[in-house]
């Protein structure tokens, strides 16, 4: 017989057993909450951009798409005309800064290369605008601090774009490993990459600030955490790159690393630019849980472990989806006057492991990390 806990889990339930643990999508208005859409400006109509998030505002109940910056005048003209985004609400790079002066802008979303991020969302700050940046959040763990800074100064709030901590999959499996009942937690191991094309700014270092972990290998760091539930102590890490492959004369292919939590967990991560992963494993000492595809766009599958017998969690389909609950995130926090999941500390944490993940696979020795990642950068 399964115990109810256990039937929980093991039926599927996933929903509830997430928004028990409080990582719900958070999605639904509360009494309190004033019902207004706050508008974003989006910065950068590449792919993301386009193709991924801006069908999302359709689905939103808190986040409206009003505004558009772009140094390519047939973008403004082509997206303003589809999303009904008037002449005066699209920007170009050089005037950018006038989104000061516009009340239907509350959120700048910063969906630029890499290198930009940093620059881009100081401006919106400045501007007086809340921030809401694509990961990586920046190229250093030092830019990261200024974004913050930045936010801080002028009282704005500051998200990452971690799509996959608002999908249900990831927040059954947090909410799973959290909740005891696979029994304390031993290993992560978690792995993602894909065949990187070349002739992409992915692939130039002063753009990208590193390769397949900047991009990819940084859904293995986020999943090694958000299941941890806890900051990582020390990283090994080894890389191994074909610097004859013209796609990796400035960037790595393949880094793996291995982080230690302060409970004893390990988690065993690999990120790549030549091979196709996209999967996360979590054992304890009653049991396990896997999800492949772990943080796609869609797709997502999870099963569980348990007394032997492996079940597959089918959860019921979400109001919204991850981007849609990303994007309306946002403006509730904005609203309640509370952090934002997904906030701008939790960038730099990542990227002050990143930093210690590359100096780990250039000196050769495992690197530890320091005691401010739990709480968060200096003057913070
Ligand atoms: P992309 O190349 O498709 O788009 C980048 C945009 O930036 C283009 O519109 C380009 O014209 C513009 N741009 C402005 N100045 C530029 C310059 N100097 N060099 C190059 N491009 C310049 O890239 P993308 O895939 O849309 O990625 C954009 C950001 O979104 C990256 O930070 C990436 O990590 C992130 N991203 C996140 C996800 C996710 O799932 N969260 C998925 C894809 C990309």
């Amino acid at each position: 017989m399964m115990t109810a806990n256990r039937r929980t889990i093991m039926a599927g339930a996933g929903a509830g057993l997430a928004v028990a643990y409080g990582l719900g999508s958070g999605a639904r208005a509360n009494a309190a909450q004033p019902q207004r859409k706050l508008g974003y400006a989006i910065v950068g109509l590449g792919y993301y951009a386009t193709q991924q998030i801006m069908p999302q505002f359709r689905d939103c109940e808190f986040a409206r798409l009003t505004a558009l910056v772009s140094g390519t005048p047939e973008k403004l003209e082509r997206y303003g005309e589809e999303y009904g985004i008037p002449v005066t609400h699209r920007y170009s790079y050089a005037d950018y800064d006038s989104i000061r002066d516009n009340p239907d802008i509350d959120i700048v979303y910063v969906v630029l290369p890499n290198a930009m991020h940093a620059e881009y969302s100081i401006r919106a700050a400045q501007a007086g605008k809340h921030v809401m940046c694509e990961k990586p959040m920046a190229v250093s763990a030092a830019e990261c601090e200024a974004m913050i800074a930045a936010c801080r100064k002028a009282g704005t709030k500051l998200m990452i774009g971690y799509r996959s901590q608002f999908e249900p999959h990831n927040l059954h499996a947090m909410a799973l490993a959290q909740s005891g009942d696979l029994g304390p937690t031993q290993i992560i191991t978690s792995e993602h990459g894909f065949y990187a094309q070349p002739n992409q700014w992915r692939l130039e270092r002063p753009m990208s600030g590193g390769g397949s972990l900047m991009d990819i290998g940084i859904y293995s760091l986020q999943a090694a955490r958000y299941l941890a539930g806890e900051e990582p102590v020390e990283v090994t890490a080894m890389e191994s790159t074909d610097r004859s492959d013209p796609r990796f004369a400035s960037v790595e292919d393949r880094i793996d690393f291995v982080l230690r939590f302060p409970s004893g967990i390990m988690a065993s991560c690999v990120s790549s630019y030549s091979s196709n992963h996209n999967n996360f494993r979590l054992h304890g000492t009653e049991g396990w849980l896997r999800a492949e595809p772990a943080t796609a766009y869609t797709g997502h599958r999870l099963w569980v472990e348990r007394d032997g017998q492996t079940q597959e969690i089918n959860l019921p389909p979400p109001d919204k989806n991850q981007f849609a609950a990303q994007l309306d995130h946002l403006p509730q926090a904005i609203m309640a006057g509370t952090q934002p999941r997904a906030s701008g500390e939790e960038g730099w944490r990542d990227l002050s492991i990143i930093e210690a993940i590359y100096r780990s696979a250039r000196e050769g020795r495992a690197i530890r990390l320091p005691e401010t990642l739990a709480t968060g950068p200096a003057g913070a």
